[in-house]
Protein backbone atom coordinates (compact mmCIF):
# COMPACT_ATOMS: atom_id res chain seq x y z
CA UNK A 1 0.00 0.00 0.00
CA UNK A 2 1.54 3.31 -0.90
CA UNK A 3 2.45 5.38 2.58
CA UNK A 4 0.24 8.89 2.90
CA UNK A 5 1.35 12.23 4.91
CA UNK A 6 -0.24 11.39 8.17
CA UNK A 7 0.71 14.60 10.31
CA UNK A 8 2.64 17.67 10.01
CA UNK A 9 3.95 19.27 13.23
CA UNK A 10 6.05 22.41 12.96
CA UNK A 11 8.07 23.56 16.13
CA UNK A 12 9.99 26.92 17.01
CA UNK A 13 13.39 26.46 18.49
CA UNK A 14 14.98 29.29 19.70
CA UNK A 15 19.18 28.97 19.74
CA UNK A 16 21.23 31.55 21.13
CA UNK A 17 23.89 32.70 18.73
CA UNK A 18 28.04 32.48 19.89
CA UNK A 19 27.82 36.48 19.78
CA UNK A 20 26.08 39.41 18.32
CA UNK A 21 25.77 38.94 14.43
CA UNK A 22 25.18 42.37 13.09
CA UNK A 23 23.31 42.72 9.43
CA UNK A 24 23.00 45.58 7.82
CA UNK A 25 19.04 45.93 8.85
CA UNK A 26 19.36 44.16 12.40
CA UNK A 27 21.89 42.59 15.18
CA UNK A 28 21.21 38.69 15.82
CA UNK A 29 21.56 36.79 19.64
CA UNK A 30 19.22 34.26 18.85
CA UNK A 31 18.27 32.66 16.07
CA UNK A 32 14.81 31.07 15.75
CA UNK A 33 14.18 27.98 13.35
CA UNK A 34 10.56 26.29 12.55
CA UNK A 35 11.15 22.43 13.00
CA UNK A 36 9.29 20.47 10.48
CA UNK A 37 7.98 16.70 11.62
CA UNK A 38 6.15 15.21 9.04
CA UNK A 39 4.87 11.98 9.68
CA UNK A 40 4.01 9.04 7.37
CA UNK A 41 2.25 5.81 7.27
CA UNK A 42 4.53 3.33 7.11
CA UNK A 43 6.21 4.74 10.49
CA UNK A 44 8.84 6.97 8.74
CA UNK A 45 9.63 10.58 9.76
CA UNK A 46 10.77 13.09 7.30
CA UNK A 47 12.54 16.25 8.89
CA UNK A 48 12.36 19.66 7.64
CA UNK A 49 13.45 23.39 8.75
CA UNK A 50 12.26 26.91 7.59
CA UNK A 51 14.30 29.44 9.16
CA UNK A 52 15.00 33.24 8.28
CA UNK A 53 17.12 36.11 9.66
CA UNK A 54 15.74 39.28 11.88
CA UNK A 55 12.32 38.71 12.40
CA UNK A 56 10.55 40.59 9.33
CA UNK A 57 13.68 42.96 9.12
CA UNK A 58 14.78 40.68 6.44
CA UNK A 59 12.01 39.75 4.35
CA UNK A 60 8.35 39.00 4.49
CA UNK A 61 8.18 35.74 6.12
CA UNK A 62 8.63 35.34 10.09
CA UNK A 63 9.48 32.49 12.30
CA UNK A 64 6.13 32.78 13.55
CA UNK A 65 4.47 33.24 10.64
CA UNK A 66 6.05 30.33 8.61
CA UNK A 67 4.70 28.05 11.66
CA UNK A 68 1.13 29.59 11.34
CA UNK A 69 0.76 28.87 7.51
CA UNK A 70 1.91 25.72 7.77
CA UNK A 71 0.00 25.00 10.40
CA UNK A 72 -3.24 26.67 8.93
CA UNK A 73 -3.10 26.82 5.29
CA UNK A 74 -0.13 24.17 3.98
CA UNK A 75 -0.05 20.98 6.29
CA UNK A 76 -3.65 20.75 5.11
CA UNK A 77 -3.13 20.58 1.79
CA UNK A 78 -0.46 17.79 2.09
CA UNK A 79 -2.22 15.44 4.92
CA UNK A 80 -3.78 12.51 3.27
CA UNK A 81 -1.75 12.60 -0.07
CA UNK A 82 1.06 10.07 -1.04
CA UNK A 83 4.36 10.42 0.54
CA UNK A 84 6.33 9.67 -2.11
CA UNK A 85 5.57 11.59 -5.50
CA UNK A 86 7.60 14.85 -4.32
CA UNK A 87 6.92 16.87 -7.31
CA UNK A 88 3.30 16.60 -7.27
CA UNK A 89 3.44 17.87 -3.70
CA UNK A 90 5.35 21.11 -4.72
CA UNK A 91 3.00 21.40 -7.85
CA UNK A 92 -0.35 21.02 -4.89
CA UNK A 93 1.48 23.61 -2.41
CA UNK A 94 1.99 25.97 -5.26
CA UNK A 95 -1.24 25.55 -7.17
CA UNK A 96 -2.73 26.67 -3.42
CA UNK A 97 -0.34 29.23 -2.19
CA UNK A 98 1.62 32.23 -3.05
CA UNK A 99 4.65 33.26 -1.92
CA UNK A 100 5.61 31.18 1.30
CA UNK A 101 9.25 29.96 0.27
CA UNK A 102 10.71 28.97 3.43
CA UNK A 103 7.64 27.24 4.67
CA UNK A 104 7.34 25.75 1.47
CA UNK A 105 11.49 24.55 1.49
CA UNK A 106 10.63 23.15 5.16
CA UNK A 107 7.92 20.68 3.63
CA UNK A 108 9.83 20.08 0.74
CA UNK A 109 12.88 19.16 2.61
CA UNK A 110 10.91 16.88 5.07
CA UNK A 111 8.94 15.01 1.65
CA UNK A 112 12.74 14.11 0.28
CA UNK A 113 14.05 13.23 3.99
CA UNK A 114 11.22 10.70 4.13
CA UNK A 115 11.90 9.89 0.87
CA UNK A 116 15.32 9.04 0.94
CA UNK A 117 15.30 7.05 4.27
CA UNK A 118 12.34 4.99 2.86
CA UNK A 119 14.61 3.85 0.17
CA UNK A 120 17.89 3.68 1.77
CA UNK A 121 19.50 6.67 0.17
CA UNK A 122 20.85 9.94 1.08
CA UNK A 123 19.26 12.96 -0.04
CA UNK A 124 22.30 13.39 -2.58
CA UNK A 125 21.78 10.15 -4.31
CA UNK A 126 17.97 11.02 -4.65
CA UNK A 127 18.73 13.97 -6.50
CA UNK A 128 21.01 11.54 -8.81
CA UNK A 129 24.40 11.25 -6.87
CA UNK A 130 27.23 13.74 -5.15
CA UNK A 131 29.43 15.12 -7.50
CA UNK A 132 31.91 16.09 -4.32
CA UNK A 133 30.85 15.40 -0.94
CA UNK A 134 33.28 18.22 1.08
CA UNK A 135 32.34 21.84 0.28
CA UNK A 136 34.64 24.48 0.97
CA UNK A 137 33.00 27.37 4.06
CA UNK A 138 33.41 30.65 4.51
CA UNK A 139 32.96 32.56 7.47
CA UNK A 140 30.98 35.93 7.95
CA UNK A 141 32.60 38.51 9.80
CA UNK A 142 29.89 40.53 11.63
CA UNK A 143 31.09 40.91 15.55
CA UNK A 144 30.43 45.01 14.45
CA UNK A 145 34.02 45.98 16.00
CA UNK A 146 37.43 45.58 13.41
CA UNK A 147 39.56 44.61 16.02
CA UNK A 148 37.25 41.73 16.65
CA UNK A 149 36.31 41.03 13.13
CA UNK A 150 40.37 40.55 13.09
CA UNK A 151 41.30 38.28 15.87
CA UNK A 152 38.12 35.94 14.48
CA UNK A 153 39.28 35.58 11.02
CA UNK A 154 43.21 34.85 12.33
CA UNK A 155 42.12 32.46 14.72
CA UNK A 156 39.89 30.87 12.16
CA UNK A 157 43.09 30.65 9.41
CA UNK A 158 45.31 28.87 12.40
CA UNK A 159 42.30 26.39 12.65
CA UNK A 160 42.33 25.87 9.12
CA UNK A 161 38.22 26.31 9.63
CA UNK A 162 37.98 28.93 7.12
CA UNK A 163 39.46 30.72 4.79
CA UNK A 164 37.44 32.70 3.01
CA UNK A 165 35.53 35.78 4.75
CA UNK A 166 32.24 38.01 4.04
CA UNK A 167 31.68 41.16 6.07
CA UNK A 168 28.19 42.40 6.83
CA UNK A 169 28.28 45.87 5.82
CA UNK A 170 25.74 48.54 4.79
CA UNK A 171 24.44 49.69 8.17
CA UNK A 172 27.53 52.43 8.99
CA UNK A 173 28.00 55.83 6.40
CA UNK A 174 30.09 54.32 3.58
CA UNK A 175 33.62 55.72 4.35
CA UNK A 176 33.39 54.24 7.90
CA UNK A 177 32.37 50.46 6.30
CA UNK A 178 35.20 51.11 3.84
CA UNK A 179 37.89 51.77 6.05
CA UNK A 180 36.35 48.42 8.31
CA UNK A 181 36.51 46.13 5.32
CA UNK A 182 39.89 47.73 3.73
CA UNK A 183 41.87 47.36 7.36
CA UNK A 184 40.31 43.46 7.81
CA UNK A 185 41.47 43.02 4.02
CA UNK A 186 45.21 44.49 4.81
CA UNK A 187 45.23 42.74 8.40
CA UNK A 188 44.50 39.31 6.21
CA UNK A 189 46.73 39.76 2.96
CA UNK A 190 46.77 37.13 1.02
CA UNK A 191 45.73 34.21 3.80
CA UNK A 192 42.02 34.86 2.57
CA UNK A 193 39.41 35.92 0.19
CA UNK A 194 37.51 38.82 1.68
CA UNK A 195 34.14 39.69 -0.11
CA UNK A 196 30.85 41.87 1.37
CA UNK A 197 27.51 41.39 1.98
CA UNK A 198 25.70 44.94 1.73
CA UNK A 199 22.32 43.43 1.78
CA UNK A 200 20.83 45.73 -0.28
CA UNK A 201 21.25 48.54 2.00
CA UNK A 202 22.77 51.03 -1.13
CA UNK A 203 21.08 53.55 -3.95
CA UNK A 204 23.18 53.17 -7.31
CA UNK A 205 24.98 56.17 -6.52
CA UNK A 206 26.55 54.98 -3.38
CA UNK A 207 27.49 51.43 -4.71
CA UNK A 208 28.86 53.42 -7.84
CA UNK A 209 31.35 54.98 -5.40
CA UNK A 210 31.82 52.08 -2.67
CA UNK A 211 32.12 49.45 -5.37
CA UNK A 212 35.11 51.48 -6.63
CA UNK A 213 36.77 52.21 -2.93
CA UNK A 214 36.52 47.92 -1.89
CA UNK A 215 37.86 46.91 -5.49
CA UNK A 216 41.10 49.20 -4.71
CA UNK A 217 41.24 47.69 -1.32
CA UNK A 218 41.36 44.43 -3.37
CA UNK A 219 37.99 43.10 -2.28
CA UNK A 220 36.83 39.83 -4.29
CA UNK A 221 33.38 39.72 -4.56
CA UNK A 222 30.47 42.45 -3.90
CA UNK A 223 27.02 40.81 -2.51
CA UNK A 224 23.88 42.57 -3.62
CA UNK A 225 25.04 46.14 -2.89
CA UNK A 226 21.39 47.68 -4.09
CA UNK A 227 17.57 46.55 -3.81
CA UNK A 228 16.90 42.74 -4.88
CA UNK A 229 14.19 44.37 -7.68
CA UNK A 230 16.72 46.70 -9.39
CA UNK A 231 17.93 44.14 -11.56
CA UNK A 232 19.41 46.91 -14.28
CA UNK A 233 21.06 48.87 -11.88
CA UNK A 234 22.89 45.40 -10.98
CA UNK A 235 23.60 44.42 -14.57
CA UNK A 236 24.84 47.99 -14.64
CA UNK A 237 27.37 47.65 -11.69
CA UNK A 238 28.50 44.23 -13.40
CA UNK A 239 29.47 45.69 -16.02
CA UNK A 240 31.18 48.75 -14.73
CA UNK A 241 33.51 47.13 -12.10
CA UNK A 242 36.07 44.13 -13.05
CA UNK A 243 35.53 43.44 -9.12
CA UNK A 244 32.49 40.56 -9.82
CA UNK A 245 29.09 40.78 -8.09
CA UNK A 246 27.27 38.39 -6.41
CA UNK A 247 23.31 38.80 -6.85
CA UNK A 248 21.48 37.19 -3.51
CA UNK A 249 18.12 38.92 -2.76
CA UNK A 250 17.55 39.80 -6.62
CA UNK A 251 17.75 36.15 -7.77
CA UNK A 252 15.26 34.19 -5.87
CA UNK A 253 13.94 32.34 -8.86
CA UNK A 254 14.83 30.61 -12.26
CA UNK A 255 13.04 33.25 -13.73
CA UNK A 256 15.03 36.42 -11.86
CA UNK A 257 18.31 33.94 -13.33
CA UNK A 258 16.91 34.51 -16.29
CA UNK A 259 16.10 37.48 -16.26
CA UNK A 260 19.43 38.71 -15.21
CA UNK A 261 21.06 36.71 -17.91
CA UNK A 262 19.12 38.48 -20.61
CA UNK A 263 19.86 41.65 -19.10
CA UNK A 264 24.01 41.15 -19.60
CA UNK A 265 24.64 40.71 -15.88
CA UNK A 266 28.02 38.71 -15.29
CA UNK A 267 29.18 37.81 -11.96
CA UNK A 268 27.86 35.02 -9.72
CA UNK A 269 24.43 33.64 -8.02
CA UNK A 270 23.61 32.58 -4.74
CA UNK A 271 21.38 29.60 -4.22
CA UNK A 272 19.54 29.47 -1.29
CA UNK A 273 17.06 26.53 -0.63
CA UNK A 274 14.94 28.92 1.83
CA UNK A 275 14.45 32.08 -0.75
CA UNK A 276 13.41 29.63 -3.99
CA UNK A 277 11.08 27.49 -2.21
CA UNK A 278 13.01 23.98 -1.94
CA UNK A 279 16.04 22.34 -3.33
CA UNK A 280 14.33 21.72 -6.64
CA UNK A 281 13.87 25.23 -7.32
CA UNK A 282 17.22 26.67 -6.01
CA UNK A 283 19.22 24.02 -8.53
CA UNK A 284 16.55 25.61 -11.75
CA UNK A 285 18.60 28.67 -10.26
CA UNK A 286 21.65 26.88 -10.70
CA UNK A 287 21.14 25.36 -14.47
CA UNK A 288 20.34 29.19 -16.12
CA UNK A 289 23.53 29.95 -14.26
CA UNK A 290 25.92 26.87 -15.99
CA UNK A 291 24.09 27.85 -19.11
CA UNK A 292 25.07 31.32 -19.16
CA UNK A 293 28.58 30.65 -17.39
CA UNK A 294 27.44 32.58 -14.34
CA UNK A 295 28.98 31.09 -11.12
CA UNK A 296 27.99 29.70 -8.38
CA UNK A 297 27.65 30.05 -4.36
CA UNK A 298 25.79 28.02 -1.96
CA UNK A 299 23.66 30.48 0.43
CA UNK A 300 22.53 30.40 3.73
CA UNK A 301 19.70 31.59 5.27
CA UNK A 302 21.86 30.78 8.95
CA UNK A 303 20.04 27.89 9.05
CA UNK A 304 20.42 25.06 11.63
CA UNK A 305 22.20 21.60 10.86
CA UNK A 306 18.65 20.61 9.56
CA UNK A 307 18.34 22.92 7.00
CA UNK A 308 22.18 23.22 6.56
CA UNK A 309 22.35 19.66 5.60
CA UNK A 310 19.58 19.97 3.14
CA UNK A 311 21.71 22.50 1.46
CA UNK A 312 24.80 20.65 1.23
CA UNK A 313 23.24 17.63 -0.59
CA UNK A 314 21.62 19.76 -2.88
CA UNK A 315 25.05 21.27 -3.88
CA UNK A 316 26.95 18.50 -3.42
CA UNK A 317 25.03 17.24 -6.97
CA UNK A 318 26.61 20.36 -8.86
CA UNK A 319 29.34 19.98 -10.52
CA UNK A 320 31.22 23.13 -9.35
CA UNK A 321 30.53 25.80 -6.48
CA UNK A 322 32.80 28.57 -8.34
CA UNK A 323 32.28 30.52 -4.90
CA UNK A 324 31.85 28.71 -2.62
CA UNK A 325 29.83 28.26 0.46
CA UNK A 326 28.58 30.23 3.62
CA UNK A 327 27.14 26.69 4.92
CA UNK A 328 28.50 27.93 8.44
CA UNK A 329 24.80 28.30 10.42
CA UNK A 330 25.03 25.41 13.13
CA UNK A 331 28.55 26.87 13.77
CA UNK A 332 26.98 30.20 15.03
CA UNK A 333 24.73 28.63 17.38
CA UNK A 334 25.99 27.62 20.69
CA UNK A 335 23.94 24.28 20.98
CA UNK A 336 22.35 21.86 18.97
CA UNK A 337 19.08 19.78 18.76
CA UNK A 338 20.98 16.82 16.78
CA UNK A 339 22.33 13.83 17.99
CA UNK A 340 25.66 14.44 15.83
CA UNK A 341 27.01 17.49 14.26
CA UNK A 342 28.12 18.22 11.02
CA UNK A 343 31.58 17.57 10.26
CA UNK A 344 33.58 20.72 9.74
CA UNK A 345 36.96 20.48 9.08
CA UNK A 346 39.91 21.30 6.12
CA UNK A 347 38.37 25.13 5.29
CA UNK A 348 35.06 23.32 4.55
CA UNK A 349 32.51 20.67 5.79
CA UNK A 350 31.39 17.40 4.92
CA UNK A 351 27.52 16.18 3.41
CA UNK A 352 26.67 13.66 5.96
CA UNK A 353 26.09 10.35 4.43
CA UNK A 354 23.35 8.13 6.28
CA UNK A 355 19.81 8.04 4.16
CA UNK A 356 17.47 11.15 3.98
CA UNK A 357 19.32 14.27 5.42
CA UNK A 358 21.50 12.09 7.15
CA UNK A 359 20.26 13.66 10.71
CA UNK A 360 19.06 12.93 13.75
CA UNK A 361 16.76 15.07 16.18
CA UNK A 362 18.08 14.99 19.53
CA UNK A 363 14.74 14.66 21.48
CA UNK A 364 16.09 16.08 25.12
CA UNK A 365 17.75 19.65 23.55
CA UNK A 366 14.73 19.74 21.25
CA UNK A 367 12.63 20.01 24.02
CA UNK A 368 14.74 22.23 25.91
CA UNK A 369 14.97 24.64 23.21
CA UNK A 370 11.58 24.60 21.58
CA UNK A 371 9.39 27.40 22.47
CA UNK A 372 6.78 27.56 25.31
MG1 LIG B 1 23.39 37.78 1.17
Amino acid sequence: MTPVIETIETILVDLPTIRPHKLSMTTMACQTMVIVRMRHSDGIEGLGEGTTIGGLAYGPESPESIKRNIDTYLAPILVGQPSGNVHTMRARLNGHVRGNNIAKSALETALLDAQGKRLGLSLAELLGGARQTHLPVLWTLASGDTRKDIDEALSRLDQRRHCDFKLKIGSNPLDQDVRHVAAIKEALGERASVRVDVNQAWDERTAVRGIQLLQEAGIDLIEQAIPAREHAGLIRLANRFNVPMLADEGVQDARDALDLVCGGFSGAFALKISKSGGIYSALEVAHVAQAAGIGLYGGTMLEGTIGTAASLHAWATLPEMGWGTEMFGPLLLKDDIVVEPLNYHEFGVEMPMAPGLGITLDEEKLAHYSRK
